[in-house]
């Protein structure tokens, strides 16, 4: 039986932090407030935001949803998150994303203000965590990812480490956060050798397909820690990570569960940022 790296005390730790850097902040008259962008009316975005929102509520961080037709323009976008930048009652600004087709992401992504960019959406930002710059804005996700290693104190420095994704949301940040930390990073993808001998030899095993159960016991072994970042639908409609759960908790030593695991501790990263833009604001 693996020991199961339950996402909620991870995300419970985190928001501790922020309730009291919220805090301190408020004698400086300082309110952390979240502008989230919402394009159109996807159910998905929808729950996304609800779940946002009572988080915000949860720790005391103001939200503002700004709500747009999804046939908005580029350049209707970009005026939008100019006037979003200069407004200094809001600190950070979030753009739900994937954006509709016809909308240039180039555009968006450097229209962001570094400052506010509590999504990581900004080239600078980005650029930060490749040169090893951790102290900034990071895409949520990995930095939800490494937080989980870290709160249950598993050694990083000098382990072999495979990451299964080689997006710039996940998998490439992710490998150079795992660098930072000194671990020797693998990165696979679906052009990936004889994965499965890749992902044995490793000491952690980060997955991240959307392929729900995809990884059966043969890719693991029984000092394996596995850390499961996909989210999709299994072939009943449930929920399900890239790890095929039942097969693999039992052979392996640790394993985070989906959902509750990464996927929610990635909510409170995205609120410690606007902590953190607010921070910020100071400087500007
Ligand atoms: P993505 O851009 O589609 O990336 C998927 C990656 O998996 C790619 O690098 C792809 O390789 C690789 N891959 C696909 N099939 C493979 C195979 N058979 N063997 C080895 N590698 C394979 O997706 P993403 O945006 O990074 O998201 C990945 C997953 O993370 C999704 O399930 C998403 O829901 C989840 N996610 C979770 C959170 C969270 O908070 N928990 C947040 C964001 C995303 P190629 O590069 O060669 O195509």
């Amino acid at each position: 039986m693996a020991e199961v790296l339950k996402g909620k005390l991870v995300a419970d730790h985190i928001k501790e932090r922020i309730r009291a850097n919220i805090e301190r902040l408020s004698k400086e008259n300082l309110f952390p407030t979240l502008a989230i962008v919402r394009l159109g009316s996807n159910p998905g975005d929808i729950s996304y935001e609800k779940s946002i929102i009572k988080n915000c509520d949860s720790v005391g961080i103001k939200s503002k949803v700004i709500e747009k037709d999804e046939n908005i323009t580029t350049e209707e976008l970009s005026n939008l998150i100019e006037e979003l930048n200069e407004d200094n009652s809001i600190s950070g600004i979030l753009v739900f994303r994937p954006l509709p087709k016809h909308i240039d992401e180039e555009v968006i992504r450097n229209k962001i203000s570094p400052m506010k960019d509590v999504d990581c959406m900004h080239p600078l930002n980005l650029e930060r965590i490749f040169e090893g710059d951790m102290s900034g804005f990071a895409p949520c996700t990995p930095k939800a990812a490494m937080e989980v290693l870290k709160y249950y104190k598993i050694p990083i420095e000098g382990k072999n480490v495979a990451v299964v994704n080689r997006s710039m949301v996940v998998g490439k940040p992710l490998a150079m956060m795992l660098l930072k930390d000194n671990a020797t990073v693998t990165v696979c993808h679906s052009r990936t050798k004889d994965l499965h001998e890749v992902t044995n030899k490793a000491d952690i095993v980060v997955v991240a397909l959307g392929k729900a159960k995809f990884f059966d016991e043969k890719y693991f072994n029984e000092k394996s820690v596995v850390i499961d970042v996909g989210v999709s639908l299994d072939e009943n409609g449930k929920i399900s990570g890239d790890v095929d759960y039942d097969k693999v908790e039992p052979i392996v030593d640790k394993i985070t569960p989906v959902p509750g695991g990464v996927g929610s501790v990635t909510t409170s990263i995205l609120l410690n940022q606007v902590v953190l833009a607010c921070e910020k604001s100071k400087d500007r």
